[in-house]
């Protein structure tokens, strides 16, 4: 690999996937970064903003912030060092150590994205939240992450926090951001303490085994779990943001998740800035309108976004692209759930440019495996694994170890060769969790797939999420994305509910597309279909009709939700629930 800060690979979606893979080492992908000056290390914050500072991006603008009424805010790769450095200093001066956490809980706002990266400059561990989270999620995690010092506005703070302070004793202090009333112990205005604060900080040496950044999982399949990074992750974010997301330094790109979710720390903040990219940042809630506005209006690039909002796009029909000047924009990509085939076709008929899937999780720290813009798309398939990453399918063995499964198209667990930068290095207090999901080399992730002869991976579904029916093993994204299919249908959750003669039996929960009616002619419609395309031993055999899905606020369909609901079991942890019908 050369030591070229400009390309990685020198034109868009132009470097050979199989010498890349021969060729690369973690060792000398580090060398595409600077580290600290006289080798004091690596720390995010140096390689995302501050190497940036000085040089030829300074006046670069690093963040555009589109605020909700409207505002537009463009902060360079200067003003965000500056800004970034004031947060620091007045991480020092209210005595918070090296180590201690630092949580942030507001909207995406600019300071935000300042007290994020001020806090890793810090040495400090930073921890995003939803700014959506009710004052139970704030308060175990602020418990489990001990945070010492919280972000967040005057409003969320009475609403949410006031309430919770009792139960989080170690948080010392809370910065408020804007105007408002708020009172409380340790209350801090960001004006007066950030503010105020000189712009000039030096990070102190950072190893890059340091901790850096706790996020917490998306609650798809339970408890939450905080998810430990180091340093040294940026590596991982820097170079995957350039093979997979395709970042070049000329690119606007846009990653539409929030930092509450890991896509919206990685890649919604760090691995544009580390490549030295324009990187929007929109406080805006989805709404297709206005989200086809910014990629006209800011000239999109490069643009990252996830399967509910594609299908939430779908709903809404092709005409309201056309009508739009897109010609900027060059690659799109989708992450978090998987991407249904159709969604992938869709891509095509209404920007002319296919949605590419990757696939990774809050514990890999980045994208593992990716349909490239150097190799043709499977729809449906996840892509391959990145350069540096061994992926393989696996089955578990009774003595704790595991065996990797060669034979193409065989199922079984997805599974990751120890050792790139960016793994989760624990799961705070929760030694035996992160213990289990080791065998040997390998991380296990939980998730099923297969890998065909060509090397691209499928995803079959979570292995909590798999359905056993009559001796066949059935991944509920097949029978998901075969519904979908039907153009009445917007989207679908499958869930195996337990059935005396076939063990579970496949039960599935729709919502329409506008101009549908959810009625007993559709749902025969739908059992039909599904039966053409699947087979009667897969198809679903009961079909509910809704509104809407329960979703975390990361936007994943909770299948276990359905399932419990369905049961009359205990609903389990739902702290990360967002929308809902019951
Ligand atoms: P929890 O671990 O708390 O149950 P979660 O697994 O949903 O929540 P995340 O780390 O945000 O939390 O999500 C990672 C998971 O999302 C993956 O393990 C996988 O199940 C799913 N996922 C992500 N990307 C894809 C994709 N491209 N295709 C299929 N599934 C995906
Ligand atoms: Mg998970």
């Amino acid at each position: 690999m050369r030591k070229d800060r400009d390309a990685l690979h020198p034109s868009p979606n132009l470097f050979d996937y199989a010498e890349e893979r021969e060729t690369f080492s973690w060792e000398r992908a580090r060398e595409l970064l600077d580290g600290l000056p006289e080798g004091k290390g690596l720390n995010i914050a140096h390689e995302a903003v501050d190497r940036h500072a000085d040089g030829l991006l300074a006046d670069k603008v690093a963040i555009r912030w589109l605020g909700k009424k409207g505002e537009r805010r463009d902060i360079t790769y200067r003003d965000l060092s500056a800004e970034t450095s004031r947060f620091a200093n007045a991480l020092r001066k209210l005595g918070v150590a090296p180590g201690e956490r630092v949580f942030v809980l507001m909207g995406r706002e600019p300071e935000l994205y300042v007290a994020m990266l001020g806090t890793l400059k810090a040495g400090c561990v930073a921890s995003p939240l939803f700014s959506a989270f009710g004052p139970e999620p704030i308060a175990v995690r602020l418990a489990i992450g001990d945070g010492r010092v919280l972000v967040t506005t005057p409003g969320l703070y009475r609403r949410k926090v006031a309430g919770i302070r009792d139960q989080v004793d170690g948080l010392k202090h809370v910065i408020l951001v804007g105007e408002g009333e708020a009172e409380g112990p340790g209350l801090h205005r960001w004006n007066a303490v950030v503010g105020n604060a000189p712009p000039d900080f030096t990070i102190a040496p950072t190893d890059p085994e340091d901790m850096a950044l706790l996020h917490f999982t998306s609650g798809t399949t339970g408890r939450p779990k905080g998810a430990i990074h180091v340093h040294q992750a940026v590596v991982a974010h820097h170079v995957t943001g350039r093979y997979a997301l395709d970042l070049h330094r000329d690119d606007v790109f846009w990653c539409t998740a929030d930092p509450g979710w890991v896509t919206g720390t990685s890649y919604g903040i760090l691995a544009p800035l580390t490549n030295g990219v324009t990187s929007i940042v929109a406080e805006a809630e989805f709404d297709a309108e206005s989200w086809y506005e910014i990629l006209e209006r800011e000239k999109v690039s490069v643009w990252y976004t996830a399967p509910t909002a594609i299908r939430m796009m779908m709903r809404q029909g092709t005409d309201v692209v056309k009508d739009r000047d897109l010609s900027a924009l060059r690659f799109m990509a989708s992450v978090g759930e998987p991407l249904n085939p159709e969604a992938v076709v869709w891509g095509v008929e209404a920007f002319g440019l296919p949605f590419h899937d990757n696939w990774w999780q809050t514990e890999t720290g980045g994208i593992m495996i990716a349909n490239f813009a150097a190799l043709d798309i499977k729809p449906g398939s996840m892509g391959r694994p990145l350069p540096g990453i061994e992926a393989a399918i696996v089955e578990r063995g009774e003595d704790g170890g595991v065996e990797v499964i060669d034979e193409p198209m065989a199922e079984g667990e997805l599974a990751l060769r120890k050792g790139w930068p960016s793994m989760m290095r624990g799961y705070l207090h929760e030694e035996e969790r992160y213990r289990k999901s080791f065998a040997g080399e390998w991380y296990l992730t939980g998730d099923l797939a297969q890998r065909d002869a060509d090397g691209y991976f499928w995803f079959v579904g979570r292995a909590d999420d798999v359905i056993k029916s009559a001796g066949h093993l059935i991944g509920p994204f097949e029978v998901e994305s075969a519904l979908i299919e039907h153009p009445a249908v917007a989207e679908a959750a499958v869930i195996g509910k337990p059935d005396p003669t076939l063990g579970e039996m496949v039960k599935a929960f729709v919502t329409l597309r506008p101009g549908h009616t959810a009625d007993e002619a559709m749902r025969r419609e739908l059992l039909g279909h599904a039966r053409k395309r699947l087979g009667a031993a897969v198809a679903p055999k009961e079909i509910d009709f809704r509104e809407n899905l329960p979703k975390t606020r990361s936007g994943k369909i909770m299948r276990r939700l359905l399932k419990a609901r369905e049961l009359g079991l205990p609903e389990g942890d739902i702290s990360t629930l967002e929308s809902d019908e019951k």
